[in-house]
């Protein structure tokens, strides 16, 4: 069994369909919901994955998946970074997020809202050797929110080729080009040759 070391729904259907086709059963964190919170204290994306997916194969004693992404904006040092999801506060919706890195950028010319959507994703086994993949979308950050699907900064991140934010694309499209995508497309070449997974 490969566990998925999330407890979000949406998440998991995703990453279910996305192994599909490679035959192995897959699990989540909604199946030991007595397992302690793990704290995501680390300085990368790969050292929050990492820490999740060591902890969640020591606690089930199976092989599991764990990522950790997020929105990386090069005029402002990278952040929010490792620090996307509770931007504006412990308790912030995505609106506040974004609102907050809007205000900060305010004034900033288009030339210089470089940013980079990042996933890590870390298969970690249970003898402690693991795997990890990276998945970048470039774009920029917008003046403006604009759109309504997806998650997240999807409304103010503005994807080069197709001159629209993430909100204003087909989930399909989201599903095929996103930095989560790119990543679980390697994590699937590798499970593809390694048979490592029963
Ligand atoms: P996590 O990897 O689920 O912990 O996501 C961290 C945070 O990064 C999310 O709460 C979002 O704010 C941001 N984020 C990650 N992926 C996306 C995306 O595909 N679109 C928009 N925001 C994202």
């Amino acid at each position: 069994m490969l566990i998925l070391a999330t407890k979000n729904r949406g998440k998991i259907r995703e990453l279910k369909a996305l192994l599909e086709e490679l035959d192995v059963e897959v699990g989540s964190l909604l199946d030991y919901p007595e397992m302690p919170e793990v704290l995501e204290d680390g300085s990368s994306f790969f050292e929050n994955a990492l820490k999740k997916a060591r902890a969640v194969s020591e606690y089930t004693g199976d092989p599991v998946v764990a990522d950790d992404s997020g929105l990386v904006v090069e005029c402002l040092g990278g952040r929010p970074g490792i620090h996307s999801a509770r931007y504006a506060g412990p308790r912030a919706s995505d609106e506040d997020n974004y609102r907050k890195l809007l205000e900060e950028m305010r004034g900033v010319p288009d030339s210089e809202r470089a940013a980079a959507f990042r996933c890590s994703l870390v298969l970690y086994h249970p003898d402690g050797t693991y795997r990890s993949f990276e998945g970048m979308l470039e774009g920029f950050v917008a003046q403006e929110p604009r759109g309504t699907k997806g998650f997240g900064y999807d409304p103010v991140f503005i994807v080069p080729e197709y001159g629209k934010t993430v909100a204003e694309l087909p989930s399909e499209v989201k599903n095929r080009i996103s930095h989560r995508a790119r990543a679980f497309q390697e994590l699937k070449k590798t499970l593809k040759k390694e048979a490592r997974i029963h």
